[in-house]
């Protein structure tokens, strides 16, 4: 049997093929009774019988003409297989009459007789190929119950002349048959070449509908874009060509300067949001996921939106949980900060609520993010997720944010393999919800606020620096030394190599993307981990940071779990992804004086940006 929608296909085609013919077969049948009455008129063999029998044929016509109304009126009454089989089980009733009433011309003392019911008995054999022929049931149940009494009856008469006329009726039944096996094959044919053009015709409009959509999203996104973009720049330029004016007293011009610096802030904030976008949309993002209380980063998230939320007059209420969850804490704090930082945004009485709700003990559960705001309306619900998009800020007031947020906040859930809902009743708050999945509190390695509080992690921590940029190379040790690790600075890959030869065995070793000599940080990442194979150190935590925005290479090593920074890349952020890969324990032997006491059941990295 066929795939499903190519048999429906043939199927609904064979019932219109079929029924189509009925009322010109309704009229062949009332000739062909009046024909074989008026062959027999003369001599009626069982006059009884006879009359009988060719009653029953005049009312399965009738019968066959009502199954056709019947079909024409209610189309959908039953499917279009069982149309087909009481079309057959019609044909079964309609061609059985005419196909036995031979057996009359045999008891008639004319000779004559057989033959011209024969010749009857053909025709509308012929009839019932070119119109049943198509379908196996209809085709069955007519051409044996026309032919097959006839050739019986011949040969049983014994003469000659008789059983070559049945030999040649028993031919005609076969080639009959062939013939209508081949026509079946190429109807289907016919058929399924149809409605593979159709789901074509239907898959290339569907296309043709996303690519324009795609090219309107593109455009809107553009002009949104430069606009923002825009803005500020032309604020800077007019603020600066102000610090000119000699006329200016010197309170002014601190006035114009410190308006550059907030237009540059802005500008900046600006190019932050799209580049985090565009590096989600990349693929080199990298998700670590580490088994952590989630109470620490509603506390850590919450703390900085109370005082907003407070100066509106709004609460900020948390719900206590104790849930251990197994996610990545960064990628989380992201995307509450843009759900919290739209709620107090959008919400001008009320409160915001965070909480977790648990789906299950093994799956894990819901983060939500409730207002009792604005709300958004149904038709907008889809749109806000685009990129630029935004309600009610049809001046692109850029006060009022860009339109980033959402769809960054969608990426970042989908990332770590959820669903961002959403629901909202304009006038009375919104409701973000996204899954989580449960942790075990076993595997938790440190709490997510220790490291940023003690610098215990840090602390006496061997750390590697490849750069071939002295000032960048100097920023980081001088960092690194800060925080109370100790660094050493090569400019590449040999200098690297020679530090391991002399002794020096990292816990960690960052790693710039592009060095001199076409050596990228790869490669030299690749060396030195071997370098340190042969010593003995099987793991080590390795770091790249790059300004590259999307090269396969950087794609195969988030696939591998090479976790890469994008520049510009802040203290606070080195350090916490440092943190949190000495957390992943067998990635590198622990903190000097930790050793021992951490848990080394953790999963390793898979993937972060
Ligand atoms: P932004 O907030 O910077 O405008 P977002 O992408 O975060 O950009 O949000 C897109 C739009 O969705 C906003 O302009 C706003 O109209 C709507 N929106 C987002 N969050 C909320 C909310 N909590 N309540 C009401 N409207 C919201």
């Amino acid at each position: 049997m066929r795939a499903d929608p190519i048999q429906r296909a043939i199927d609904e085609d064979l019932v219109r093929v079929l029924y189509a013919q009925d009322p010109i077969a309704f009229f062949t049948h009332w000739f062909s009774i009046a024909v074989l009455v008026a062959i027999y008129w003369n001599n009626i063999p069982h006059p009884h019988l006879f009359a009988a029998c060719f009653i029953f044929y005049g009312f399965a016509n009738c019968a066959s003409l009502a199954l056709w109304m019947c079909n024409r009126r209610w189309p959908e009454a039953v499917s279009p297989r069982t149309w087909i089989n009481l079309h057959a089980a019609r044909g079964a009733l309609l061609y059985a009459a005419p196909g036995l009433a031979i057996w009359f011309a045999f008891q008639s003392p004319h000779t004559d007789l057989p033959i011209l019911h024969t010749v009857m008995l053909v025709t509308l054999a012929a009839g019932v190929f070119m119109s049943n022929g198509f379908d196996v049931a209809n085709f069955v149940t007519a051409i044996p119950f026309l032919l097959l009494p006839a050739i019986v009856l011949h040969f049983g008469t014994h003469t000659f002349d008789r059983t070559i006329l049945a030999i040649v009726l028993a031919f005609f039944f076969c080639a009959i048959n062939v013939y209508a096996l081949s026509y079946r094959k190429l109807f289907q044919r016919v058929v399924q070449a149809r409605v593979d053009q159709q789901a074509l015709a239907e898959s290339l409009a569907a296309q043709k509908l996303v690519a324009e959509e795609a090219s309107l999203a593109k455009t809107r996104f553009f002009a949104a874009a430069s606009h923002d973009l825009r803005q500020p720049l032309h604020a800077i330029g007019l603020l600066a060509a102000s610090l000119n004016d000699s006329s200016a007293t010197p309170v002014q011009h601190a006035k114009t300067a410190s308006n550059i610096a907030n237009n540059v802030e802005a500008l900046n904030q600006l190019f932050n949001q799209v580049l985090d976008l565009a590096r989600l949309e990349s693929g080199v993002t990298q998700v670590i996921r580490l088994h952590f209380r989630l109470s620490e980063l509603f506390d850590r998230v919450g703390s900085q939106y109370w005082p907003q939320a407070a100066a509106k007059g709004l609460a900020l209420r948390i719900a206590p949980t104790d849930a251990v969850i197994h996610d990545d804490p960064v990628l989380l704090e992201r995307i509450l900060s843009n759900l919290l930082s739209n709620a107090v945004r959008y919400t001008e009485a009320g409160a915001i609520w965070m909480g977790y709700r648990r789906a299950g003990q093994r799956e894990g559960g819901y983060i939500e993010v409730r207002d009792s705001g604005i709300g958004i309306p149904k038709a907008e619900q889809e749109r806000i997720f685009e990129e630029f998009y935004q309600v009610a800020n049809p001046r692109r007031d850029a006060r009022q944010g860009h339109g980033l947020g959402l769809p960054t906040v969608k990426r970042l859930v989908e990332m770590l393999g959820g669903k961002l809902q959403l629901r909202s009743t304009p006038g009375r708050g919104s409701v973000f919800r996204f899954p989580v999945r449960a942790g075990d509190p076993l595997r938790i390695v440190a709490g997510l606020n220790d490291s940023t509080v003690s610098g215990a992690a840090a602390l006496g921590r061997h750390v590697l620096c490849i750069d071939d940029e002295p000032a960048i190379l100097e920023g980081i040790e001088s960092l690194l030394g800060r925080w109370g690790c100790v660094v050493r600075g090569v400019p590449d890959e040999p200098h690297a190599l020679q530090a391991i030869d002399e002794g020096f065995m990292p816990d960690a070793v960052l790693c710039d993307y592009q060095l001199a000599n076409h050596r990228t940080g790869a490669q030299a990442l690749g060396a030195v981990r071997e370098a340190l194979r042969g010593r003995g150190r099987e793991r080590v935590v390795t770091l790249l940071i790059t300004g590259d925005m999307a090269s396969v290479e950087l794609e195969a090593l988030a696939l591998q779990g090479i976790p890469v920074l994008h520049k510009p890349v802040t203290p606070a952020r080195l350090r916490r992804t440092l943190e949190m890969l000495w957390q992943q324990p067998g990635a590198v032997a622990d903190a000097p004086g930790e050793r021992a006491q951490r848990v080394t059941a953790q999963q390793p990295a898979t993937t972060r940006g």
